[in-house]
């Protein structure tokens, strides 16, 4: 017997339909790409997602159609959110920072018909745009007087389209379920994978993020998000902020330290998210200009684990309350927050601090559990550790149009493999104590330890080349080459370096090489990235003192 209430689709136009009707004079400020602040209202910007979707489907865009931004945090980019999705197309929002390769495979994969793109990626997509054979047309996102002369071919101005439309329109109806929007993850090895998010999935992953278990998020807040709206969504945050009408800041392109402290500053944010990286620089710069956080009540922080260091200054020292998250691309992305239950909050400092450190509480709406090698359930003891499998309504119940990564990360019973290595407590309190996957994570992007490998065995002097991850006080990880010099062969650090130069990003070159007799192997061949961590658990690079 079904239940008799409503099927009232979750759809995501709903939440700023919202906003702009309740909390109509609620801010969203920017810092834009061009230069000075830009500041406008809740009922501003949906006037203006209505013009672009009448921008979109006069461009011939279709439910369903892919629709790619290049972008940073910025008032368009929200705008793109609702309003590619608001015509019932899948708005795929894409990293900048993957290479020329990854992210011309992605953009084909993907079928996006077009690209809004920030004038800071004008080059970026005129280098790879020969490969693009798919993508009909490119709108840059500024107005007639800074378009830049480009060679893309179909160019718009985003100003020019929104002008020449209706702040009127009727949004198409659609099942709940309909694709909303997409977002590639990099963060394991081969190319890279689709995560593809629903309306549904966002809505109720929107509700879990502004929950008192999760962010705690209420209209009376000022959010910053300086995750990037190219990574998983802001971690959601724009969404978060519109369903409860709260006023956001968007930090554009400027993420150092005294570019952020402004903003948090002049705009009395109240609550900011990012990566352990950008509070790295932050803390830096208050504690040099001797500033304080009058305005600032809480961080989440996640993406990489959060130092105990960083917890104990932003409390201690600053008064500003620390939510230690964990998550990834396929969570949509918000798994776990380390919001403490009745009994932690009443313990004293010291004992609350250790759960800080881990990666945060189950709540419900997310479903969890540990494996062994087995595939068999650990006791939630919080001793036992195994791979994190999880299930929940906005988790990824397969990849996009990729068979082989979907057979090969979930279990025969749907849950998804996160290859995040933990304990579990019987509370829910979840610790990584290792990743299963052998890529590093640098200031909140990915570098591929495969990829540098297969790059220094292609050096005549080297034979067997392994890479790790070492901590790092600033980037959370860098990499460390580890090297099996060929027969007789002098290969020098610095020489492999060189080699490596113009065979991978700048920002992937391993931090330090260290040249050893033999690579510790598992009994299948493969180096035992587990065993080598452990001997080089006492190491320490020479660019992290
Ligand atoms: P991504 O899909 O790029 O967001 O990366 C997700 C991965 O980042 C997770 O599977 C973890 O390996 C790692 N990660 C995310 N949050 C944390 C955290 N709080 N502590 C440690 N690792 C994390």
């Amino acid at each position: 017997m079904h239940g008799l209430m409503m099927d009232d689709p979750l759809i995501i136009t709903r939440m700023i339909e919202h906003a702009a009707r309740y909390h109509g004079s609620a801010e969203i400020v920017s810092r834009s790409v061009e230069g000075p602040i830009h500041r406008y209202t809740y009922a501003d910007a949906y006037g203006r997602v209505k013009q672009l979707g009448n921008a979109l489907q006069s461009l011939g865009v279709q439910l369903g159609d892919r629709v790619a931004t290049f972008a940073w945090n910025g008032y368009r980019h929200y705008e793109l959110y609702f309003a590619i999705s608001g015509v019932g197309a899948v708005c795929h929002a894409i990293n900048p920072r993957l290479f020329a390769e990854q992210l011309i495979y992605i953009i084909n994969h993907a079928e996006d018909r077009f690209i809004f793109l920030d004038l800071t990626f004008v080059p970026l997509l005129e280098a790879i745009k020969d490969h693009l054979p798919k993508v009909e047309g490119y709108v840059i996102m500024t107005d007639a007087e800074h378009m830049p002369e480009t060679t893309l071919p179909n160019v718009h101005c985003y100003e020019d389209l929104l002008a020449a439309e209706p702040d009127q329109i009727e949004w198409p109806e659609f099942d709940e379920r309909t694709a909303s929007s997409m977002c590639y993850t990099s963060g394991t090895t081969g190319n890279p994978k689709g995560a593809l998010y629903s309306h549904r999935s966002t809505y109720l992953h929107t509700m879990f993020v502004v929950g008192a278990d999760v962010f705690n998020i209420n209209n009376a807040a000022v959010l910053f998000p300086a995750a990037p709206m190219f990574h998983v969504y802001a971690w959601g945050i724009p969404y978060a902020s519109t369903m409860v009408g709260a006023k956001l800041v968007l930090p554009g392109a400027a993420y150092d330290g005294a570019s952020v402290y402004e903003l948090l500053d002049q705009e009395k944010v109240t609550m900011a998210v990012g990566v352990p990286t950008i509070w790295m620089m932050l803390l830096d710069h208050v504690k040099k200009e001797g500033k304080s956080f009058p305005h600032l009540e809480a961080t989440g922080i996640g993406g990489s684990a959060v130092p105990l260091s960083m917890t104990e200054t932003f409390e201690d020292d600053y008064d500003v309350r620390v939510y230690h998250a964990w998550g990834m691309t396929e969570m949509s992305p918000v798994g776990t927050t380390a919001q403490f239950n009745a009994r932690v909050a009443g313990l004293p400092t010291e004992e609350r601090r250790g759960f800080q450190k881990m990666q945060g509480r189950t709540v419900c709406g997310v479903q969890m559990k540990i494996l062994g090698e087995d595939g068999q359930e650990l006791p939630r003891d919080g001793v036992a550790f195994g791979e994190v499998a999880v299930r929940g309504p906005w988790i990824i119940s397969s990849y996009y149009d990729n068979e082989d990564a979907s057979k090969s990360q979930f279990t025969e019973d749907g849950w998804f493999l996160t290859g995040d290595v933990a304990t579990l407590d019987a509370e829910g309190h979840m610790q990584i104590v290792d990743r299963s996957k052998d890529v590093i994570k640098s200031g909140g992007e990915w570098i591929s330890s495969i990829d540098l490998e297969n790059a220094a065995v292609g050096h005549p002097g080297v034979m067997e080349a392994a890479v790790i991850g070492m901590p790092h006080p600033k980037w959370d990880e860098r990499p460390l080459l580890v090297v099996v010099k060929a027969d007789g062969a002098d290969a020098a650090k610095d020489d492999i370096i060189t080699f490596l130069g113009d065979k991978v990003a700048k920002w992937w070159l391993p931090d330090d090489v260290v040249f050893v007799d033999e690579l510790p192997h598992t009994a299948t061949g493969k180096i035992a990235k587990l065993a080598l961590r452990e001997q080089f658990k006492d190491y320490t690079l020479p660019t992290a003192s």
